[in-house]
């Protein structure tokens, strides 16, 4: 399915031109518009999907498979020093695009492509409390 008010689906698709890398019958991977480094890219699958939570387990696999054969071939391309494969689900996670997308980012030796997080200490109780939680969760 596609959704009629999603840019995603456009450039996907094709309705809308974008500078592709590469496309299938399930993928175009194409230049993100405000990139963090230098080859930053994005996987879309051509149907929508908001977020890897309703993404089919079939794509699921080939999107990882796609980013995995990418930053392979890609990374010698660019020159690159390494690579984040980065995917956000929710507003909250940093979500701007609610179609389903993987961010491929060449990183550079002394780039500003800064994202991480502040680390905290995982205590005792809290560690003990995860793990209760978790308990029994079958997948
Ligand atoms: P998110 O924050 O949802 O994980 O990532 C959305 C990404 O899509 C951002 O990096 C943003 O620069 C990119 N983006 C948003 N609109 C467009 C667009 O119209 N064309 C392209 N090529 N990238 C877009
Ligand atoms: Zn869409």
């Amino acid at each position: 399915m596609k959704k009629e008010d999603c840019i995603f689906c456009k450039l996907a698709n094709g309705d809308i031109p974008t500078a592709t890398i590469f496309e299938d019958d399930d993928f175009r991977v194409f230049l993100d518009a405000g990139p963090a480094s230098r080859g930053h890219a994005l996987i879309v699958p051509k149907e929508h999907y908001a977020n890897l939570y309703e993404l089919p387990d079939e794509l699921a696999m080939k999107a990882f498979l796609l980013a995995k054969k990418l930053i392979t071939k890609l990374t010698p391309v660019f020159k690159a020093d390494g690579y984040n494969v980065i995917q956000n689900n929710g507003s909250a996670a940093g979500q701007t695009v609610f179609h389903f997308h993987m961010h491929l980012i060449p990183r550079y030796v002394g780039d500003d492509a800064g994202f991480g997080w502040k680390e905290h200490e995982l205590d005792d109780g809290t560690r003990d409390e995860i793990l209760e939680l978790v308990k029994g969760i079958y997948l």
